[in-house]
């Protein structure tokens, strides 16, 4: 299948250009051709404060930024620094100011556990770290040390005066350099680092940017954006590229909570939202959304993980006005691979929508490799401008999810119809997604076995409605132990335990998670 969307333009691939660079030229161009040209557009908004970043103020903080760091630390092209944060105003200053000089930025999750972030600082070796004070205890000393983002030195960075495009401009950044490191763990195995190129990220923004409305066409309301969706992870991370290509307003916050939320739908107007399933299912039951004046609310994206079709069709009962739509794409893909354009695209419950500008897709069959037609069910392999270079250090884990071809094995069984429309049906790779959030089964069953008493292990997803899936372990034990709760962020934890004789496993010491998932469904399980 090759994408039934227009081709999108992208810049010459020979071209110096970083994604800072592309974006803000998009950025130039969209405020001129839209209605807000001539006033500072808000570009974030801190929901948990009320404060805001203009466009104007964020272009400033991002020059004054490359240049403080430029000038205070002898970062090189190409090196790498880590991110340790919530979200705030400065994050998106420092992603774009550290892309702008060539390094490569790579964010993490803040409530990852020291022995999870230390693993992704063994796998990405940043030079330099930036953190916030309650976060930075978590991270092991590196070359250049660790920033403070909440340090009056941070903040002299970013307000230096009279900072020009100089140094943002003055370092040539191939699109071909790497942009960001993002953490996933693939289809098996541990946590791995996402090589993603400033192209595959400008080529992600182009195809939006492609289809944008133009001034003519636009009688909507200016688009302000809530995220709920973390900054760190690949959903978040393009969606704030684009939004600011796009001269659009974001309003985040780092206290999530439903009913704040609301408030902040009714308060800053909120048009679109990306969010995870479980999000969705929220506002179906929530009895607190007849609270709030909702009527802004044009369009809910939900994405990284599946959407049930019930969910959508009661979501769309309590909300005919509100467009759900669902996207679905990888860490690996740099984000959205499918689109869902315009309302009839929409109404197709249960699909994912079609494939992105530039981007093929084929459905193979995971035994023979063979190509399955529409209809037919097998795993998806997904080709285009946005696919990931590699895993870093991980020439094994690449040769075996990247083919020679360029395609991407995604581990995602799927079909497509036969008008295009791509259907996710299960997942042929090991990992598990709790409310959207990875959880490589791999990292829990090596702390489960580093217990003393537990003899095997493994681990499996459980469906669960609030959630998507839960963890759910398989152990076997010494006779007369327990297990103890286990050293993970929150979001990992095993909240589902069964005992068992022994783990099924194939002749090469494989485990038959598929035996054990039937197995978990059936009757007759010790919770
Ligand atoms: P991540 O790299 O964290 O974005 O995870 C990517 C994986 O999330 C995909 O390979 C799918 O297994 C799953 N996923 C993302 N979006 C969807 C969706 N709309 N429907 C079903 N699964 C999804």
């Amino acid at each position: 299948f090759h994408s039934l969307r227009p081709h999108a333009p992208l810049p010459p691939p020979s071209q110096p250009l970083s994604l800072p660079q592309y974006a803000l030229s998009l950025f130039h161009s969209s405020s001129h051709a839209s209605a807000t040209a001539g006033g500072d557009t808000i570009f974030i908004v801190d929901a948990a404060n009320g404060n805001t970043l203009s466009y104007s103020q964020f272009i400033a903080q991002i020059y004054s930024l490359a240049y403080s760091l430029k000038k205070n630390y002898s970062l090189s092209r190409n090196e790498v620094a880590f991110i340790l944060s919530p979200p705030s105003f400065h994050v998106p200053s420092l992603y774009f100011a550290l892309m702008s000089l060539g390094i490569v930025v790579s964010p993490a999750n803040p409530l990852g556990s020291e022995s999870e972030i230390t693993q992704q600082v063994q796998l990405s070796k940043p030079v330099i770290a930036f953190a916030t004070s309650k976060t930075s205890s978590k991270l092991p000393s590196l070359k250049l040390g660790t920033v403070l983002l909440d340090s009056p030195e941070f903040l002299s960075f970013l307000t230096q005066p009279n900072i020009g495009n100089e140094v943002f401009d003055s370092v040539k950044v191939s699109q071909h350099d790497t942009a960001a490191i993002l953490y996933s763990s693939g289809t098996t195995g541990l946590v791995k680092g996402v090589l993603l190129s400033h192209l595959n990220i400008i080529a992600l923004i182009a195809g939006y940017y492609h289809l944008r409305k133009t001034p003519q066409e636009q009688e909507e309301p200016h688009p302000v954006s809530f995220f709920t969706v973390p900054l760190f992870h690949v959903f978040g991370f393009f969606l704030l590229a684009r939004a600011f290509s796009m001269a659009e307003t974001v309003v985040f916050t780092d206290r999530f909570e439903f009913e704040g939320m609301l408030r902040a739908i009714e308060k800053y107007k909120i048009t679109f939202m990306p969010v995870s399933p479980p999000l969705v299912v929220a506002f179906t039951k929530s009895e607190l959304t007849k609270k709030y004046d909702l009527s802004s609310l044009m369009l809910l994206g939900s994405g990284g993980a599946p959407l049930g079709k019930e969910v959508s069709e009661r979501f769309k009962e309590k909300f005919p006005t509100v467009e759900l739509i669902q996207g679905y794409g990888l860490t690996e893909t740099g984000g959205g691979a499918t689109r869902v354009i315009g309302p009839e695209e929409a109404a197709r419950y249960g699909s994912v929508g079609r494939l992105a500008e530039n981007m093929e897709g084929k459905i193979v069959d995971p035994e023979t490799g063979e190509a399955l037609p529409p209809g037919q069910r097998g795993e998806l392999w997904l080709r285009g401008p946005t696919v990931m270079k590699g895993y870093v250090g991980d020439e094994k884990a690449t040769a075996e999810t990247l083919d020679s071809e360029g395609w991407l094995k995604t581990g995602d069984i799927c079909y497509f119809d036969s008008e295009g429309f791509l259907y996710v049906v299960d997942r042929l790779k090991e990992l598990i997604k709790y409310k959207a959030f990875q959880v490589p089964p791999a990292e829990l069953e090596h702390l489960l076995l580093s217990h003393p008493e537990i003899v095997d292990a493994a681990v499996i997803p459980y469906p669960d409605e609030e959630a998507g899936q839960i963890p759910m372990a398989y152990v076997v034990r010494n006779p007369g132990s327990n297990i103890t709760e286990a050293q993970v962020a929150p979001y990992k934890k095993i909240r589902r335990v069964a005992f068992i004789n022994s783990i099924p496993k194939t002749p090469a010491g494989k485990i038959l998670r598929r035996k054990l998932i039937n197995h978990s469904l059936s009757n007759g399980l010790s919770k």
